[in-house]
């Protein structure tokens, strides 16, 4: 049973009400840009699922074939609850090598760009987790029946879920034992004594027995995201830039050694030799974030277009039982642009008008060819031909929906900003 699938709807709820609670509390902690994008990359992610779904399987019954030295009752109490806590030691070690092995730091990566924490941050999940079938390998010989693992890994996830908050303070001795919202906060931190702690999923006893604990400090406020942050709002680059850095450096640099330990000592490693010849890294940021200003208009735009994403997306599921491959693959192709395209507006890039248009005409089109079932095709067909005759008509009365944006500098950041479309 896919209990995430079950949670989603559950989520969704529970992300509106802490937007409520913080609006009414005066401390809200979301903004459109970031939770848009957050959402994006939970999307990407349960699509990369849906695509991969099968290879995971030939991996499991491979290695129950071949090495399985027992089969252990599903209907054990006892071995529910030593799956679900050896099951979150291992999530431990998996966690922590995601973040001090470069090759896995670029699959995690994805969960830590978000500068705002809240419950959509914890939908930032990666789509590219090859290697996280290692950790449940030493399960699949001693026998852990299938349904046990997949309830406790979907149990584990979802538990992780409500950490993602800045509104429950410390819990008392409940911070001795659980992952909570006061040490997770730490985790996702990018002050100096706050990186690189507090890896537990569920319980946080792993950190204090191997020494990775760190507490949250009233004289330290948090402050979240990345140390060289993403600047971007593109999903398909966030789950890309470390590889795509990681490449580039791999090919350049010398000696196979060298390779090798690029790829698996912790992020930013160099040779010893080659870091007197490069340039100081930047002091880190812990005071802006980043935040290009988008129109009302371009702001509501969006947020329309993702909402219609979002309900196409959490279509695909039931659209694989009647699709064809192709078929699949076109929809989840489109749901990938669209999330793109979404990004690259709130990004204010230049070719925003010529993308959307191209996106929209390709939602009339798949409205039809795909079968989405009559009132889905009827939303995205109407909606993307409503949003073309907009687009048109901004453009008519030279009031443009999206506000171009000009050049930016490596490091993602814009230059000087262009006049608001509603100004
Ligand atoms: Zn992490
Ligand atoms: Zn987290």
């Amino acid at each position: 049973m896919d209990l995430i699938a079950i949670a989603v709807p559950f989520f969704l709820a529970l992300i509106l009400a802490e937007f409520i609670y913080g609006i009414a509390r005066g401390r809200n902690t979301y903004r459109l840009n970031d939770t848009i994008n957050s959402l994006s990359m939970g999307s990407l992610s349960s699509l990369s699922g849906l695509v991969i779904v099968g290879g995971s399987a030939l991996i499991y019954e491979f290695i129950v074939k071949t090495f399985q030295l027992t089969q252990l009752p599903a209907e054990s109490t006892l071995v529910w609850v030593a799956t679900f806590v050896l099951y979150d030691l291992a999530y431990y070690w998996k966690h922590r090598l995601g973040h001090e092995v470069a090759l896995f730091w670029g699959s995690h990566v994805s969960h830590h760009q978000s500068e705002d924490y809240n419950l959509g941050t914890a939908l930032r999940q990666t789509s590219i987790d090859f290697h996280g079938f290692l950790f449940l390998i030493p399960f699949f010989i001693v026998g852990v029946p299938g349904e046990v693992l997949v309830a406790t890994v979907s149990l584990n996830l979802i538990y992780q879920f409500w950490v993602h908050t800045q509104h429950v303070p410390k819990l008392g001795p409940i911070e001795w034992i659980m992952v909570t919202p006061s040490n997770h906060r730490v985790h996702h931190a990018r002050n100096d004594q706050y990186v690189d702690k507090n890896y537990g999923g569920v319980f946080i006893i792993w950190d204090r027995l191997f020494g990775t604990f760190q507490d949250e400090l009233a004289e330290e406020p948090a402050v979240y995201g990345l140390r060289k942050p993403l600047n971007s709002w593109n999903p398909l680059w966030a789950n890309t830039h470390v590889y795509w850095r990681l490449l580039i450096d791999f090919i350049k640099m010398k000696g196979i050694r060298n390779k090798v330990q690029l790829l698996f000592k912790p992020p930013g490693w160099l040779p010893a030799d080659y870091t007197k010849t490069c340039k100081a890294a930047a002091p880190v940021d812990l005071k802006s974030k980043y935040d290009p200003k988008v129109a009302g208009i371009t702001r509501a735009y969006v947020f329309g277009q993702f909402i219609i994403t979002v309900v196409v997306s959490l279509s695909l599921a039931e659209l694989a039982t009647v699709a064809s491959t192709v078929e699949l693959w076109a929809a989840a192709g489109f749901i990938a642009l669209s999330l793109f395209t979404h990004g690259y507006i709130l990004d204010k890039r230049v070719r925003s008008t010529p993308l959307e248009c191209s996106r929209l005409l390709l939602a009339v089109g798949l409205a039809y060819l795909l079968p989405l079932g009559a009132v889905l095709a009827a939303i995205l067909s109407y909606s993307a031909a409503a949003s073309l005759v907009m687009i048109a008509v901004g453009i008519v009365i030279r009031r443009p929906i999206f506000a171009a944006e000009g050049k930016r500098n490596d490091d993602g950041q814009l230059g000087q900003e262009l006049p608001d479309a509603s100004a």
